[in-house]
């Protein structure tokens, strides 16, 4: 099962829906100049500079692989690891950026070690200081973000002006009936039928976390409001979002189910970059047959209403929301609780935060609610009843 979210104004107590009325005095719901490239925009010369933040992980990885096909179009000229200094020492081998930041810091011997033999060495900034840096980097046009969790908020957040992002469906599902739910396993989460992800969105799309947290993200994003979002179930994930304009008439992004096209899309925007048949070939309607939706079943995946309530909420809530999942889903992969317990250990988390919610937080804030949900979200008891403990 894959889903989608439709930007839409429903009125959810009659059976019409209502369009979105623009009028000149009233611009759409939309951050003003989002799809319009700044005037004081970076320039650069040859292959556009590209950052990557997380260059080892899923998404780093496939930008690679972008930059690796296109090296007229892109170049790499800062990468960021957390851990795995074997793979990043071989992406500096093969891209040769100029800097190169480790966040395990215990690990930048072994990286050096791993470099020794390199002519042209990169600087290394090892720790937080380093994925700042890397976030930064004075030649770099785009930086791609690819960390779980908020643990590059900080220097993204400080360092960037505006940021912009492709949001596609995800979601996956066996289509189990509800009391079997209960028996999913890590290794039947970590089996996405269209998708090849990181653990952690493919937990998330298994849980339908996955939609909640873009549901915020579109009302961010978009400047649209919750009860004009609608989550879609859409089994063979060719359709990635749709927007209905005011005139009723409904625009859909089509693409094949491949993380590397909006990450494409990502570094090359505002253009569109040529792709032989061979990277992708011509969506065949005709073969693909017939495309389908259906609605979500809310009580099998609390997680979408538990998104919709921490966005409505605002505030420091969906970040909560967002880090118990995390913690949540960690758990789960480390078999210390089960796949309905994500569920119950996120409610219950957001139920806490409900107290001490800031509406309009600092960044400190929000990274300290970050780090409060996590480890209250570990500290609970798990259990028939579940009772948490206090931290
Ligand atoms: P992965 O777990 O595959 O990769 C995470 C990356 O971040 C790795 O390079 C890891 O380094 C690095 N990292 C981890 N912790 C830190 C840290 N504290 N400081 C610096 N680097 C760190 O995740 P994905 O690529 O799958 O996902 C990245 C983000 O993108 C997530 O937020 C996910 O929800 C989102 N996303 C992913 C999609 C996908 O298709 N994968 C689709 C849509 C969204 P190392 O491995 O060296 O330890």
């Amino acid at each position: 099962m894959d889903s989608g979210f439709a930007l839409k104004r429903k009125d959810y107590g009659s059976t019409f829906r209502k369009r979105i009325h623009c009028s000149a005095q009233q611009p759409p719901p939309a951050w003003p100049g989002r799809a319009v490239v700044e005037p004081d925009r970076k320039t650069w010369d040859g292959p556009k500079p590209i950052s990557v933040v997380g260059s080892t992980g899923s998404i780093g990885t496939q930008t690679l692989d972008i930059v690796a096909e296109n090296p007229d179009k892109f170049r790499i000229v800062a990468l960021v690891a957390g851990s795995n200094v074997t793979l990043l020492a071989d992406q500096v081998r093969t891209f040769k950026p100029q800097l190169v930041a480790v966040r395990n810091e215990s690990l930048v011997g072994e990286l050096k070690e791993a470099l020794a033999d390199v002519e042209d060495k990169p600087e290394i900034i090892p720790g937080e200081q380093g994925v700042i840096e890397v976030a930064r980097h004075p030649d770099a046009v785009t930086v791609v973000t690819g960390i779980v969790g908020c643990a590059g908020l900080k220097g993204v957040c400080r360092l960037i002006k505006k940021m912009y992002s492709t949001i596609s469906s995800l979601s996956s599902d066996r289509d189990l009936p509800v009391d079997k739910l209960k028996d999913v396993k890590v290794f039947d989460a970590l089996k996405h039928p269209n998708w090849n992800m990181g653990k952690k969105i493919t937990v998330d799309s298994a849980t339908l976390f996955n939609k909640g947290l873009e549901v915020i993200e579109a009302h961010y994003l978009f400047g649209a409001e919750y009860d004009d979002i609608e989550i879609v179930i859409h089994p063979q994930s060719i359709i990635h979002s749709m927007v209905e304009t005011q005139d009723s008439s409904v625009l859909a992004q089509l693409g094949w189910p491949d993380m590397r096209l909006p990450i494409l899309y990502t570094l090359s925007w505002p253009d569109r970059i040529y792709c032989s048949e061979i990277t992708w070939p011509c969506l065949d309607l005709c073969k693909l047959g017939s495309l389908t939706f259906k609605t979500p079943d809310n009580v099998k995946y609390p997680s979408m209403d538990l998104a919709y309530a921490a966005g409505r909420s605002g505030g420091t809530m969906t970040g909560v929301l967002s880090a118990a999942n995390e913690k949540a889903v960690e758990m789960f992969i480390d078999e210390k609780i089960s796949y309905l317990d994500i569920f119950k250990v996120v409610e219950l988390t957001c139920d806490k935060h409900q107290a001490e919610l800031v509406t309009s937080p600092s960044l400190e804030e929000i990274i300290h609610y970050d780090l409060w949900a996590r480890k209250y979200t570990a500290g609970l008891k798990i259990s028939s009843s579940l009772s948490p403990v206090p931290v």
